[in-house]
């Protein structure tokens, strides 16, 4: 750390094959378990996901050549998210992704002229109305996949050509434990059993989703999955998932948030009326910017003053907040730490996902915070966005328009 400065991420491969077995050890034997690229595309993260044996779900033409740098065959990826251009589709195709998450009629046609010569696998995501009651509830956005009716009708005009292969369902993410998951993965196979049933489509492949939970930039860990694997035997061996030859699971977060920590200095602690608050050098731009917003999650990290460790330092609850010009760029408010002193580095755990790639990394022009990554003792990589400081003109297009300008 003292190499390369703060703020700094630090990943740990040990720890993402460790998730990753482990949960893999929840699922029945023959499931498949997809890693989502937005939890963390950094290509040695993405790669010690593949060789823990996971497969993966992209969303972007960029998660698609991280998944691609760390080894991935585009045969073992899934294309999903609900705004596919055209061009997109194409590139993808072309390069040999798969399978598809197809999310609406317009968007079946663009693929269906995508993959003209090739005919990739298409699942056709459904959004039953009615979610699960805890977490993040995908049923919330009202973007995504098809609704089950408007699924059987796609399904009945769509031509035997262009016949669905399968089904997906993403019902959505920090779903609390056990009970809650297997809610979730039960309501998706009884909504994608009427949709079979209602169109005579037996299908070879079908997602049930995800949402296994793990603490977001606060300690601890994700609740213990116990029992999840013996409720998913029962539940695939039912109809209509039996005669499935294939049934996939995605994580980001439970594979890969408890392997990243953002250490970051104090810069100033300043006494307030109300409590103290503690001037640090990474902000939204470095860690949840959507956090920061109030869009998604609430700044409630949970940073630990390493420098105060051993040391018999008095508590304080403070504002940790960070570089930015702006209100909002708030890390934790009113949490609980170690009091601490200027030139003092914090630590926040469990960012491995949703960490920087979900950050305001363009915000007021601040260099990207470097990854370092190491495997247990050893370090294997130092890894850096490149920053927006100068952005480059176009060639043809003149600052104020010209010829080719847009
Ligand atoms: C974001 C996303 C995931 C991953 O969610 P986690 O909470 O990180 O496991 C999985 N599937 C889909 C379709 C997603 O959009």
């Amino acid at each position: 750390m003292q190499r390369h400065g703060t703020p700094l991420y630090v990943y740990d491969l040990a720890e993402v094959r460790a998730r990753a077995a482990e949960l893999r050890a929840a699922l029945p034997a023959g499931a498949r378990l997809l890693y989502s690229l937005k939890a963390n595309p950094l290509p040695p993260v993405v790669r010690a996901v593949r060789t823990a044996g996971c497969g993966a779900e992209i969303s972007s033409p960029g998660e698609l050549d991280a998944a691609v740098a760390a080894g991935f065959d585009p045969a073992d990826l899934l294309c999903t998210g609900p705004g596919k251009a055209a061009r997109e589709l194409a590139a993808a195709v072309d390069r040999g992704v798969s399978s598809f998450s197809c999310e609406s009629a317009a968007e079946l046609e663009r693929l269906a002229r995508a993959g003209r010569d090739h005919r990739p696998r298409i699942l056709l995501r459904l959004q039953p109305p009615g979610g699960p009651a805890s977490g993040l509830s995908m049923t919330q956005g009202r973007q995504f996949g098809f609704e089950p009716e408007e699924a059987v009708r796609v399904c009945r005009t769509a031509g035997d050509d262009w016949a669905p292969d399968g089904f997906h369902v993403y019902l959505g993410s920090q779903l609390d434990g056990t009970d809650a998951l297997l809610a979730a993965f039960t309501h998706a196979a009884e909504v994608i059993g009427r949709v079979c049933e209602a169109t005579g489509v037996a299908p070879s492949a079908i997602g049930l989703g995800g949402g296994f939970p793990w603490p977001y930039a606060a300690r601890g860990a994700g609740r213990a999955l116990t029992g999840l694997r013996e409720g998913l035997e029962l539940l695939l061996a039912g109809e209509p998932l039996s005669s499935v030859p294939e049934v996939w699971f995605e994580s980001g977060r439970r594979l890969t948030a408890s392997c990243g920590r953002l250490l970051t200095t104090v810069l100033d602690v300043k006494e307030r009326a109300g409590g103290v608050v503690v001037v640090v050098d990474a902000g939204i731009d470095a860690l949840g910017g959507m956090a920061g917003l109030g869009r998604v999650l609430r700044p409630a990290a949970e940073p630990e003053n390493l420098s105060a460790a051993g040391r018999s330092r008095e508590p304080v609850t403070a504002d940790v907040v960070g570089p930015l010009c702006t209100p909002l760029d708030r890390l934790a408010v009113r949490t609980a730490i170690a009091r601490p002193e200027p030139g003092e580095v914090l630590c926040v755990p469990n960012v491995g996902a949703y960490g920087l790639t979900a950050s305001l990394t363009s915000f007021l022009s601040r260099p990207s915070p470097p990854e370092l990554v190491v495997d247990g003792d050893e370090f294997t990589g130092l890894w850096q966005l490149t920053t927006r400081t100068a952005p480059a003109v176009l060639p043809g297009t003149g600052p104020c328009g010209g010829p080719g300008a847009a």
